[in-house]
C-alpha cells in the first residue's frame, strides 16, 4: 500500500512523476538506452536540461526579465558559501529565522562582516522577525523563505536597496510571490522539485561580477552561466525528474493552481491542531507554514497511542525535528488532500478515545 508521506524531505513526489522516471530507466524517449546511459552531451538530455532550466523560469515568472536559471550540486548547503564567494565584498545582512540561515550565516563570515539584521532564535525560532531596520550598504541580505524545521514562513518580504537573496528550498513553486523582487533564489530540488542531487539558483546576471576576489570555476556563477549549467556532468537524473516535476505542475496551472491546493491543506490541518485539545502548534500563528506544520501533543502520556495509531494509518515520516520535538507535518505539493484527511482522522480519533 502506498503510503501517506508527510516526510520533510527528501519527499513525496507527483506519482506519475514516478511512473514516467522509472520508465526512462529502462528506455529513455524511445532510443533503446537507459537514461543512465546516456551522455549529458547528448541531444536527449540537452533537451532535458533546457527544458528544465526554461520551465524553472517560466514557473517563477521569471521569463525575458534578465535571470538565469541554473541545476548545480552540492545541495543548498554549497549555496550558503558560493552566495557569499560571489556577492560579498564587505558586508552583507542576515535575518536568522533558524538552523539553515544560521548555517548560512557560519559559511559566509569565512568571506566578510555578517550582520544579523534580526533573530528569532531567543525564542527558539518560532517566529519570523518584523519591523527591523536594515543598515545601508549591504552587498546583499539574506532570507530564507520557509524553515523546514521550526514550521515558519515569511509572509511578507521586506523592501530593500541592496540585492536580495533567498533560500527557497522547502517552499519553491508552492506560492505565488513576486519573484523579480529577488536577485538570487537557491533551492535544493528534494522537496517540491525533484529527488536529491541537484539544487536550482535562478539569478539575476547583472549583480555579478562585483567581487575583486578570484573564485574557483566550479564556484563561480559566472562559469555556470556561460556553459549553460553544463560545465561539467549535471546530475542527470536529478535534472531530468526535476524537469517532469515542473512539467507536472505546469500542467496542473502553475503556482497560482498548486498554491490554492496548498492552502485548503494548511487550513485543514492547522484547524484540526486548534480545535483539538490534545495537540498544540509551535510556530507563532501568522508565520505558520503552509509547508510544515510542526506540533506537539498537550498530554505526552498519549504518545505511544497517536505513533501507533498514524503508523496503522499508513502515515509515514511525521516525527518532529529533534530540535523542535514532537510532530513535523510537511505538506509539500505532491501531498495529496486526501493524506491530509487521513491524519486529520488520526488526530479527532486519539481526542474520541483519550
Ligand atoms: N535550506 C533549507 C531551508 C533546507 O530545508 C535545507 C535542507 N532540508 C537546506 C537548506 C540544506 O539543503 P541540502 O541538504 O540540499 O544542502
Amino acid at each position: 500500500m502506498k503510503k501517506h508521506n508527510f516526510s520533510a524531505g527528501p519527499c513525496i513526489l507527483p506519482q506519475d512523476v514516478f511512473q514516467e522516471a522509472s520508465q526512462a530507466i529502462l528506455d529513455f524517449n524511445d532510443s533503446g538506452l537507459s537514461i543512465l546511459e546516456i551522455s549529458h552531451r547528448s541531444k536527449d538530455f540537452v533537451d532535458v536540461m533546457d527544458e528544465a532550466r526554461q520551465l524553472a523560469l517560466e514557473l517563477l515568472g521569471l521569463e525575458g526579465k534578465g535571470y538565469k536559471a541554473l541545476f548545480l550540486q552540492g545541495g543548498a548547503s554549497t549555496q550558503f558559501l558560493m552566495t557569499a564567494y560571489n556577492l560579498l565584498q564587505s558586508k552583507a545582512g542576515y535575518i536568522n529565522t533558524g538552523t539553515w540561515s544560521d548555517k548560512a550565516i557560519k559559511e559566509a563570515k569565512l568571506f566578510g562582516e555578517i550582520v544579523e539584521v534580526a533573530s528569532s532564535k531567543e525564542a527558539n525560532f518560532n517566529y519570523i522577525p518584523k519591523g527591523y531596520s536594515i543598515p545601508e550598504g549591504l552587498d546583499y541580505l539574506h532570507l530564507t523563505s520557509n524553515n523546514t524545521i521550526f514550521g515558519t514562513q515569511i509572509k511578507d518580504f521586506p523592501e530593500v536597496d541592496c540585492p536580495l537573496i533567498c533560500d527557497m528550498s522547502s517552499d519553491i513553486f508552492s506560492r505565488e510571490i513576486d519573484f523579480g523582487q529577488f536577485d538570487l533564489i537557491y533551492a535544493g530540488a528534494q522537496k517540491n522539485m525533484g529527488p536529491a542531487g541537484t539544487t536550482l539558483v535562478v539569478i539575476r546576471e547583472d549583480i555579478l561580477g562585483k567581487v575583486t576576489r578570484q573564485i574557483p570555476s566550479m564556484l563561480n556563477y559566472e562559469t555556470h552561466i556561460s556553459k549553460g549549467s553544463m560545465f561539467n556532468t549535471p546530475a542527470v537524473y536529478a535534472v531530468y525528474v526535476s524537469m517532469l516535476t515542473m512539467r507536472w505542475l505546469k500542467n496542473l496551472g502553475g503556482v497560482k493552481a498548486i498554491e490554492e491546493i496548498n492552502d485548503r491543506k494548511a487550513t485543514l490541518l492547522y484547524s484540526e491542531i486548534e480545535l483539538n485539545p490534545l495537540f498544540k502548534g509551535f510556530a507563532a500563528k501568522e508565520d505558520r507554514s503552509t509547508m510544515n506544520a510542526t506540533f506537539s501533543l498537550t498530554d505526552g502520556d498519549l504518545k505511544d497511542a497517536f505513533d501507533t495509531m498514524w503508523k496503522e494509518a499508513g502515515i509515514n515520516g511525521l516525527n518532529g525535528h529533534r530540535s523542535v520535538g514532537g510532530y513535523r507535518a510537511s505538506m509539500y505539493n505532491a501531498l495529496s488532500m486526501d493524506s491530509i484527511g487521513v491524519l486529520v482522522d488520526v488526530m479527532s480519533e486519539l481526542e474520541r478515545k483519550a
